[in-house]
């Protein structure tokens, strides 16, 4: 704890009398003391008490060649964190020498002769001051110790997005030791691309103060990709200017792979990987949307694999099946990236192509059912040949994917009363 009253001040000056005066003042207004007439007993008696605070009157340079600014200088030096004030009492009023003051480090100084009523504020204050900044350094310290001392990784980085510190679950978790990311920058730890969108966020996290929920991801020693999320304050100095960013990373990674395995389960059929009911129409509506919303051609396509029950039933369920993930992939083959594949049922697929016309539309299901009819499979049986038929329909016969999906079902349907291995279509 920082008491100031009954604080411990350090008296200086060469002369006996005036170390009495000033002494008897403190002590009136509640201060312990402590005295040295030299510059040299001045440093040695800092440096055994740790007074909160030092009047530096006159020394003589002659006795030990230090002068009362040297023994300042030595004063700052040994109380590196400027908790004690060095006050300079001084009868010239020679600027030069004031500045010279404070060059060495000096708070502030004091005319002679001394206006005493002024003396006692101007020394409440200064004691209030550092004590303000001595509760702050320890607050900080507090900070630290409990991010070191954490299990969560964290890292301070400077205005330009360097690294000044990490804890041990940092490095823990980076696989690192401290020499290898201290005083690099953060973009040495990631590819090109995450550090521009790093830097792209970061100075709207130096001017908020806060950063929430960011994720990017980093290069762990070994080369392994992290997926983490920040989580970060700015810390500012007692001027109220920026000091350094403090984050807290999260490693992701597992998390997120549990997330895109849990949603691929979710939206794909697992025999073939397509996409499935749901996940078709999904993905359909979104493109059926932009396209209804520009006037855009739009076609959806059923497909249905012909006699594939007597496929099963001759052959078996095995061979069925790899019937089925041939034929999807075909269909992946044959399509564009933009266009949309699911399997909506045992041997029926569909497929959505946003701006495809009915004829391009046609083109790409005469593709496939070539494709498709030229395929044949070898099995302990015999060769297994197949057919698909399909039917089309367009964005202008309906305006719901349910409702061109079972247009195309009609058509699909047709196609199959006309012989199968043929395509239907709403094109006159
Ligand atoms: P059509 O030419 O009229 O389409 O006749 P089809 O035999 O293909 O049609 P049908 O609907 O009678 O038979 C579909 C068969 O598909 C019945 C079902 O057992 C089989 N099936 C559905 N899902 C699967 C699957 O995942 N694997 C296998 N091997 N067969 C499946
Ligand atoms: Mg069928
Ligand atoms: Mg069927």
């Amino acid at each position: 704890m920082y008491e100031i009253s009954g604080s411990l001040i350090l008296v200086v000056d060469h002369s006996r009398l005036f170390r009495t005066m000033l002494c008897q003042f403190l002590t009136d207004q509640g201060y312990k003391v402590c005295e040295a007439s030299s510059g040299k007993e001045a440093i040695e008696v800092f440096d055994r008490t740790s007074p909160k605070m030092v009047l530096m009157g006159v020394v003589m340079s002659k006795t030990d060649g230090i002068s009362s600014l040297d023994a300042c200088r030595r004063i700052r030096e040994i109380d590196r964190d400027e908790y004690s004030p060095v006050l300079i009492v001084t009868s010239t009023q020679n600027e030069d020498l004031i500045a010279a003051a404070f060059e060495a480090g000096a708070a502030d100084y004091i005319m002679k002769p001394i206006q005493w009523n002024l003396l006692e504020h101007s020394i409440k204050f200064k004691l209030q001051s550092s004590k303000a900044a001595y509760a702050l350094q320890a607050s900080e310290e507090r900070f630290r110790q409990l991010f070191e001392d954490s299990p969560l990784p964290y890292q301070a980085m400077d205005d330009h997005g360097r690294v000044v510190d990490v804890n041990a679950a940092w490095l823990e978790m980076m696989g690192m030791i401290s020499d290898q990311v201290v005083g690099q920058s953060f973009g040495e730890l990631m590819d090109a691309n995450e550090w521009r969108k790093f830097m792209h966020m970061f100075p709207s996290f130096i001017k908020n103060g806060a950063l929430a929920n960011f994720q990017l991801t980093i290069n762990h020693a070994d080369g392994t990709p992290l997926i983490i999320e920040l989580n970060g304050r700015v810390a500012y100095d007692i001027h109220g200017d920026f000091k350094q960013t403090h984050c807290v990373l999260q490693n992701i990674t597992e998390r997120m792979a549990i997330e895109h395995e849990l949603r691929r389960l979710a939206t794909s059929d697992p025999l073939t990987g397509l996409a499935n009911r749901r996940a078709f129409f999904t993905e359909a509506d979104h493109a059926l949307l932009q396209c209804a919303r520009y006037h855009h051609d739009y076609t959806v396509m059923m497909l249905d694999i012909d006699h594939f029950k007597s496929i099963n039933d001759t052959f078996g369920h095995d061979v069925g099946d790899q019937v089925l993930k041939l034929v999807s992939n075909e269909m992946q083959q044959q399509i564009r990236a933009v266009d949309i594949l699911g399997r909506l049922g045992g041997e029926e697929f569909a497929i959505a192509l946003p701006e495809a016309d009915i004829s391009t539309a046609t083109t790409v299901a005469e593709r496939i059912r070539i494709a498709v009819e030229a395929f044949s499979l070898d099995t302990e049986q015999g060769c297994v040949r197949f057919t698909i038929s399909i039917g089309l329909s367009q964005l202008s016969d309906a305006k719901s994917n349910e409702a061109l999906i079972k247009k195309a079902d009609e058509l699909l349907y047709q196609a199959k009363q006309n012989g199968r291995n043929r395509i239907e279509t709403t094109l006159a």
